[in-house]
This record gives structure tokens, C-alpha cells and sequence, in this order.
């Protein structure tokens, strides 16, 4: 107690002089940003994942990091012409505590089409930068790295430690990235006591968490015959069409019934969803037109669900409605076949990541920091399931509707502003005393 009043302008000092040193890091900031879109890291097929990695070990080197690169060996989509190469970073002593870890993606979806600029060029126009990965995720690495920078610049020792992570195939469940660094060990409560993934969710607001999904496949058995007499066969695709109507007329209406506690934006995906993803239809294993009843049609669904759902639930209200639409006519069979389960996940109450980001949106931006929750998943799960590290949270930059759509960008200010509240953010938690 007798030191306060002296620590009190003291830490006041160092957090100005951090402040300054991420501003003062702007150009530098921009500039890697616009590095880092410069590496069409598409996945899928998972391109470039060496080149990017080897950009993002030499800039967490210059800030003084130890650094490795860690490949997904044993993962099947680790390939000689598609590696899996991660990048982690460390600061600090190996027994230092606590520790942060910071972690952003470095794969991108693919362009697609209608981008008025070049997806790949790393263009900056009136204060945004435009490309592939400009909101998802490429500026918010930008800004986790230069948060740990700008801490270093000002001369600030940390109690603890940060760490800093790239990491590949978020965009396909992160399974050869975070979760083969949560399985080898490198990520672990062990050694880890806060996450931080600088995801897409703007500037003044944090992220506690994400829904859940269940991806499905179901598979309409029929009978073929001649096309010319139909009335010999038993069409799947007239099956599938009865399922479908089905679910959105019975199932529809009680999804939309269903609110989650969760603050999930948009708005409107605090209920839960069901969307069909695809839907193929025909003779098994041809394409061509032919004269013919359809024997087979797959639907793959998507599931959202909120935590209010337990899973077991979920998958049983589907298997009672495909039961139900089997049992209604003669000669219908359908198959479900799981895809993919991922279980909503959030971060406790009150958990000290929220409190120190909410502080530090607070101290930066003027603004109260908004608690939001994703749609969909990313990889604060393999943090909370796979290393039981359930201080893990989204923060950063960039607007997330802008998130895989052409012309994707972010403000510049706001990747500054990120930069600034994950320094701050970083030194409430593993900082000086
Ligand atoms: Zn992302």
C-alpha cells in the first residue's frame, strides 16, 4: 500500500510511452500487414503456408522473440506440396508467469470473384488496406505482433511473458495449426494462462465466444428405373424434397423459437440455424443427364446451435424428423452420416482477459468495449478443449461482414487502435506490478 501513490504515475507513464511506440509503429504496422497479404496463403489447397511462416519468424525475431517453426507432422494434410508449417514465438524466461499467448491465423479462403482491386496486392487507399486476409486475420497478426513490440520499444519489463503464434487451416478447422500445437504441448495450461485470437471482431469489442456446429450428411436410398416408367422406381430426389420441406416447416419454426443467452452478432444468429449446405442428386456416380429414376440424394446439412442446446438433443430432434418423414411413405430409406461436431464454447464469467481487453478498449478508444459472441467457430476451442486454457478470448481488428467477401479491408486506425488495446491489455495481465 505505501508504494501505490509512487507506482500509480509511474504505470501511468508506461502506458503512455507504449501508446506512443504503437502509433509511433504505424507505417511499420501497415507495412507488414500489407507483407503478409502479399502471401496468397489460400486454403483451400493450403498454399505459401512456408512463406508466410518464414515472414512472420523473422519479424517476431526482431522483436526479440525465441522462435520455431512447427510442422504438423503425422497430420494427413501435412504434404510435401502443401506443408503445414507453424510459427511460435516466445518472450521472456521459460518459467516466467504468467504468460499470454497471442494467436492469429494466417490462412485465407479463397478470392472468389467481383474484387475491384487486386486481392493479393496489399493496396492502401484512404486509410484502409484492401485484400485477402486485410480483416481476416492478417491485420490482427499484425497487431498481436506489434503490441508485444511496442511493449519491448518502450522499455517495459514484464512480470511474465507473451507469446505469439501464426498458425495454419483455421479456415478448415484449425486441426494441423492450434490444435496440433495444443496436442503437442506447446499450448497448454502448462504454460499458458490467457489467450488472445485477434479475430475480426473490430476494435471495441471482445469476443467471450462462438455456437456450436453439427455438419451432416443425409442420404436419400431410392429404386432406379427406366425414366419412361418411373412408377417402377422409387425417386430418392422426391424423398429428399419431402425431408426438406419437412424441416424448414416444422423444424424452422422451432428454431427461430430459441434465444441464446450468448451475445452472438449479428443479431439474428442468436437463434439457432439450419442451412443446407448442398444438395446432390441422381444416378450414384454419374453426372450426366440420363433417362433414369434417381436412386440416390445427398443433402449436407449445417447445423448452428447455441449452448442453451445440448448436442445430444440437436442430433436427436434430426433423427426423429428423418425417422418421422421415412415412416410416412412406403419403399423411403435415408442415412445420416456425421461430418463434423464443434461444441459452443465461451470463456468463464468474469474471466481477467475480458476485464483487461474491456479496460483497455476503455483507456484507448474512449468507448465502452461491447462483449459479443461469434456465429461461427474458430480456434478459441482447441485452446479451451484440447490445452484446457479457458482464458481465451477474440480481440482485434477489422470489421468482421467484411470477413471472406471481395474487397475485403480494414482501417488502418483500427488496426492501430487493436495494437494499442493488446499492449495495454498484455501489461494489465503479465505487466509490471
Ligand atoms: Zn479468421
Amino acid at each position: 500500500m505505501r508504494s501505490a501513490p509512487r507506482q500509480r504515475p509511474r504505470r501511468a507513464a508506461l502506458i503512455d510511452r507504449v501508446l506512443a511506440e504503437a502509433e509511433a509503429a504505424r507505417d511499420e504496422i501497415v507495412a507488414f500487414t500489407a507483407d503478409l497479404i502479399r502471401i496468397p496463403t489460400v486454403n483451400p489447397p493450403g498454399d505459401f503456408y512456408r512463406e508466410c511462416a518464414e515472414l512472420i519468424h523473422g519479424r517476431l525475431q526482431e522483436a526479440g522473440m525465441a522462435v520455431q517453426y512447427v510442422a504438423a507432422e503425422g497430420r494427413p494434410e501435412h504434404t510435401p506440396d502443401h506443408p503445414r508449417i507453424n510459427v511460435i514465438g516466445r518472450s521472456g524466461d521459460a518459467g516466467a508467469r504468467p504468460r499470454l499467448h497471442l494467436n492469429g491465423h494466417f490462412d485465407v479462403v479463397p478470392p472468389g470473384d467481383d474484387w475491384t482491386v487486386d486481392p493479393f496486392a496489399g493496396l492502401v487507399r484512404d486509410g484502409r488496406i484492401y485484400g485477402r486476409g486485410a480483416s481476416d486475420m492478417k491485420s490482427g497478426i499484425a497487431a498481436a505482433v506489434f503490441a508485444v513490440e511496442a511493449i519491448r520499444r518502450a522499455g517495459v519489463r514484464l512480470h511474465g511473458a507473451v507469446d505469439v503464434s501464426g498458425t495454419v487451416d483455421e479456415e478448415s478447422g484449425g486441426f494441423a495449426g492450434v490444435a496440433h500445437l495444443c496436442e503437442a504441448g506447446l499450448i497448454s495450461a502448462e504454460n499458458t494462462d490467457f489467450a488472445i485470437i485477434p479475430e475480426p471482431f473490430g476494435p471495441a469489442r471482445v469476443c467471450v465466444g462462438h455456437r456450436g456446429v453439427y455438419w451432416f450428411d443425409v442420404v436419400a436410398h431410392g429404386h432406379t428405373a427406366h425414366g419412361s416408367m418411373s412408377h417402377l422406381g422409387h425417386s430418392a430426389i422426391d424423398d429428399m424434397g419431402a425431408l426438406l420441406e419437412t424441416l424448414r416447416t416444422e423444424l424452422g419454426p422451432d428454431l427461430a423459437a430459441r434465444l441464446s443467452e450468448l451475445p452472438v452478432v449479428p443479431e439474428p444468429s442468436r437463434r439457432p440455424s439450419l442451412n443446407v449446405n448442398a444438395i446432390i442428386g441422381g444416378q450414384a456416380g454419374e453426372t450426366s443427364q440420363s433417362p433414369c429414376v434417381a436412386d440416390r440424394c445427398t443433402a449436407t446439412f449445417d447445423r448452428r446451435f447455441i449452448p442453451e442446446e445440448p448436442f445430444a438433443d440437436v442430433r436427436d430432434e434430426i433423427v426423429g424428423l428423418v425417422k418421422a418423414v421415412e415412416a410416412a411413405e412406403r419403399g423411403r430409406r435415408f442415412t445420416i452420416e456425421d461430418r463434423m461436431t464443434v461444441h459452443p464454447t465461451w470463456a468463464p464469467r468474469g474471466s481477467p482477459v475480458v476485464t483487461a481487453l474491456s479496460r483497455a478498449v476503455q483507456s484507448v478508444t474512449g468507448a465502452d468495449a461491447e462483449q459479443v459472441a461469434s456465429p461461427g467457430t474458430y480456434d478459441q476451442k482447441h485452446f479451451a478443449r484440447i490445452a484446457g486454457v479457458e482464458h481465451c478470448v477474440a480481440y482485434g481488428p477489422g470489421p468482421l461482414e467484411e470477413a471472406h467477401q471481395p474487397d475485403e479491408s480494414c482501417a488502418v486506425d483500427d488496426i492501430v487502435a487493436s495494437t494499442q488495446v493488446m499492449a495495454l491489455a498484455a501489461m494489465e495481465l503479465v505487466g509490471p506490478p
